[in-house]
């Protein structure tokens, strides 16, 4: 059976990547499900395709999936992009993947770009085994987390805003000690692009007291490295 739904990654930056398969699945999809549908227009615009789009994101999700889900049984192909990356990592999408294979519709995924695997590769940590661990929660359950990591062996993955870095780093170190080794990759495939490997104190002092600005990935060693 072909696949009713597509999830296609979109660049994180540089608009040169993006694969072919992906510019063909685009087309070819009766429909682009887009977390912002004005800047997945203009992504399309550069593409040069135009193509009906239909607002996807976390505040819709729940309420679209049944309607989504019988206009792709009655044969309509979707995909869905989020605004950067891969969709269903750290965005929407893992709901909808759910409700079409419960409802017996195939999925693909295309591979393509995604922040953490540049961000884990470049920070010369082990990348043999690691936990993905997106955005940390805020308040309720920070601290517990933090803890729990404490005694995590692989290295660990983190997205996080450039104006709680600093903050996020230092309560890393309180946590799993100051010489605790890292990587902070910042704007990657971008103008900009910087990344920062050291201990905790010092990727702290590289960033402490300037305004850090972009997006941001964090990876951190495990208690052996
Ligand atoms: N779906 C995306 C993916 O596949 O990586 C992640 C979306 S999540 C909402 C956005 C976060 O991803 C940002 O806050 C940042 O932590 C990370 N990110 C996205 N693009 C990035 C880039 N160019 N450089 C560094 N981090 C990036």
């Amino acid at each position: 059976m072909p696949p009713s739904l597509y999830l296609v990654p979109t660049p994180i930056g540089n608009l040169e990547d993006i694969t072919l398969r992906a510019i063909r699945v685009l087309k070819e999809a009766d429909v682009v499900l887009a977390e912002d549908t004005r800047n997945t227009g203009m992504l399309l615009k550069h593409l040069q395709l135009s193509k009906p789009l239909q607002s996807h994101h976390a505040f819709n999700e729940h309420q679209t999936l049944n309607n989504l889900v019988e206009r792709m049984k009655k044969g309509e192909k979707m995909a869905l992009v989020s605004d950067a990356g891969t969709p269903a990592i750290s965005d929407p999408g893992f709901l909808l993947v759910r409700a079409c294979l419960q409802n017996g519709l195939e999925v693909e995924c295309l591979p393509g770009p995604t922040a953490f695997v540049p961000a884990l590769v470049k920070s010369g940590l082990p990348c043999d085994r690691f936990t993905f661990e997106g955005f940390l929660p805020q308040k309720k359950g920070r601290q517990t987390r933090l803890l729990a990591l404490a005694e995590e062996e692989r290295t660990m993955i983190f997205y996080e805003s450039p104006h709680r870095l600093v903050k996020t780093l230092t309560q890393f170190a309180e946590f799993w000690g100051t010489d605790r080794l890292a990587s902070v990759s910042r704007e990657l495939t971008k103008l900009f692009e910087e990344t920062v490997n050291g201990t905790l104190s010092e990727i702290i002092t590289h960033f402490a007291g300037k305004t850090v600005k972009g997006e941001i990935v964090i990876v951190v060693g495990g208690k052996n490295d």
